[in-house]
Parts: C-alpha cells; sequence; structure tokens
C-alpha cells in the first residue's frame, strides 16, 4: 500500500520532470530553426542547454533576434521609367502664371507652386498629382525630389523638375529615368 503510494508519486514527479525537459528541449528546437540565420546564437543556445532553464534560454534568443534586426534600411520600389522635363517660373514655361511674380528681400523671384510651396531648385518636381500627391517624396539617381507642383501636360509618367534660372532647365532638355520611391508610400493606381 505505502509502497505503491510512494511509486505513484515518485513516477508522477518523475513525469513531471520528463515534461519539463521536454518543453525545453523543444523550445530550443524552434529558437533554434527561427534562428539559423544567426550563426552564433544556434550554437549558444544548444550548448547552454543543459544547465539553463527554457526562460533563461528564450531570453538570450529574444535579445539576438532584436540585434539583428535593429538596422532598417530604406526600401525603394521602382515606378518604371519617366519623361522627365524641366520648368523655371518664368512666363516661357509657365505662362500667365510666370507673370509679375513677387520679389524676395534678396531679391530672388518667388515662385509659389500649385502645392502652396516655395519651389526650390533640388527639391520642388511637378508630377501628375492623381498618381503623385503633394508631398511625395520620389527618387531620380538617388536625389530626392518633393511634389510640390503639377502642370497641364504634366500626367501619367512624366515629371517636371523645377529649376531657378530658364536656361538650366533648357539645358537639361528630355531625358527619361527611373523614378523611385520608398516603399510603403507606394500610389494606389
Ligand atoms: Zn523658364
Amino acid at each position: 500500500m505505502n509502497y505503491s503510494k510512494n511509486m505513484k508519486r515518485y513516477f508522477s514527479k518523475y513525469r513531471i520532470h520528463l515534461a519539463l525537459v521536454g518543453i525545453a528541449i523543444l523550445l530550443i528546437v524552434t529558437i533554434a530553426a527561427c534562428s539559423h540565420h544567426s550563426e552564433g546564437s544556434d550554437v549558444e543556445a544548444l550548448t547552454t542547454t543543459p544547465k539553463t532553464t527554457a526562460t533563461e534560454t528564450v531570453a538570450q534568443t529574444d535579445i539576438s533576434t532584436v540585434a539583428s534586426t535593429t538596422e532598417p534600411e530604406p526600401e525603394y520600389v521602382s515606378l518604371g521609367e519617366f519623361k522627365l522635363t524641366a520648368y523655371c517660373g518664368c512666363s516661357k514655361c509657365c505662362g500667365v502664371w510666370g507673370e509679375n511674380r513677387p520679389v524676395d528681400s534678396e531679391g530672388k523671384t518667388i515662385v509659389m507652386t500649385a502645392g502652396g510651396y516655395r519651389a526650390a531648385e533640388g527639391i520642388t518636381v511637378a508630377a501628375d498629382t492623381n498618381v503623385l500627391p503633394f508631398g511625395t517624396k520620389i527618387y531620380i539617381d538617388g536625389h530626392e525630389y518633393t511634389v510640390q507642383d503639377r502642370g497641364g501636360a504634366v500626367n501619367g509618367n512624366k515629371i517636371d523638375i523645377y529649376f531657378e534660372n530658364h536656361q538650366d532647365a533648357l539645358n537639361f532638355g528630355v531625358q527619361y529615368k527611373e523614378v523611385f520611391i520608398l516603399k510603403g508610400s507606394e500610389p494606389n493606381d
């Protein structure tokens, strides 16, 4: 009677122990499978298993996973090839909009865009705002521009790049280049 009770207790204790070891091994195997991109943590997790408890192993692996994912690289998505043209604020480029532009305290012509921005060379581009809304950042040859303007002839896969000087705009001419956008800010077609 006593003997069998003791045996029962012994076995139930033994079973709990076995179950714990089983859970620990399962966890380690799963963690090792998840983190195969960082070789170091595999080896560490396997070699430290006999002495560490399951929770300790989980904590260790969490840290190494976080460390390997804390360098976010910007990802770019191609919008395809665009026809690039150039313009300035003059009446040749902008028609009536180019007449009687105000001048700032330094004598520079103030060109206000359709989006309500003051045009700036190297930043301002005009685009089809049905495709690329105002404020959209686009990348051409690795340079970041912002859609701040639009134009009657600027639709679809066309970008008009702003220059301060009319001659610079003429010199740009017409070019065809791939236009990129940050992943996550793609236009809805
Ligand atoms: Zn011009």
